[in-house]
């Protein structure tokens, strides 16, 4: 067994965009946290779509190759939605736009999601009293994965939340150099231009410094 991927990236700040940040250059080398049915359920562990119970329920359900399908089939559905993002970012999405979502639309016609009222899990002792919930129930969307198929549900559940709430005029792409990650700009000025401060930011301060060291000074 091995598992040397680093932690996947989630820095869109909302997921359903995150799940272009499934394919990420988090130093030199192009990595996909999708690349094969074991790696894309650890992916959806960390994005919080899958519980250890629903990967045990998966796995039971479904074979290796099927799992794996199903990471190839997320792999299109990922590259179609890069497309689309590409497509739209830096302008109001408008109301025709839906015609292009036809792959997304077909993966929630065929979504299995039930209900189910559960204990609302406690509150944290950080949180303000204002924000405890006011019942002791919380209710939680919840699939079966019986089909290979229903492990896009989420995933595609993700991207329509994402696409019928968020201002595609705020979604940008990194301005870093090799930088293949998008965000939602949620500053109050939308004047953010990296993926993170620390790396991209960073590293094009450097190469800015750099750049007026091997200049010659002018007087
Ligand atoms: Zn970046």
């Amino acid at each position: 067994m091995k598992n040397s991927l680093p932690s996947a990236v989630f820095i869109a700040g909302v997921l359903g965009l995150d799940v272009l940040n499934s394919l990420a250059r988090p130093v030199d080398e192009l990595i996909d946290w999708w690349s094969n049915g074991n790696d894309f359920l650890s992916w959806m562990k960390q994005a919080g779509l899958l519980t250890d119970d629903d990967v045990a329920v998966a796995k039971a359900n479904m074979s290796a190759k099927e799992i794996a399908r199903a990471a190839a089939n997320a792999r299109e559905l990922r590259e179609w939605f890069r497309g689309f993002v590409k497509a739209h970012m830096g302008t109001s999405l408008k109301a025709n736009a839906l015609t292009q979502l036809g792959p997304l639309k077909r993966l929630l016609e065929m979504d299995e999601v039930f209900w189910s009222l559960e204990p609302a899990p406690a509150p944290s002792s950080k949180r303000a009293s204002s924000d405890v919930p006011a019942t002791g129930f919380h209710l939680r969307a919840r699939r079966r994965w019986r089909k290979p198929e229903s492990l896009l549900a989420p995933i595609a559940e993700g991207i329509a939340q994402f696409v019928s709430s968020a201002d595609f005029r705020h979604v940008k792409a990194c301005a870093g150099q090799n930088c293949v990650l998008f965000f939602l700009d949620r500053t109050r000025r939308h004047g953010r231009r990296w993926c993170s401060m620390a790396v991209c930011g960073n590293r094009a301060k450097q190469e800015a410094h750099l750049a007026r060291l091997r200049k010659p000074k002018l007087r």
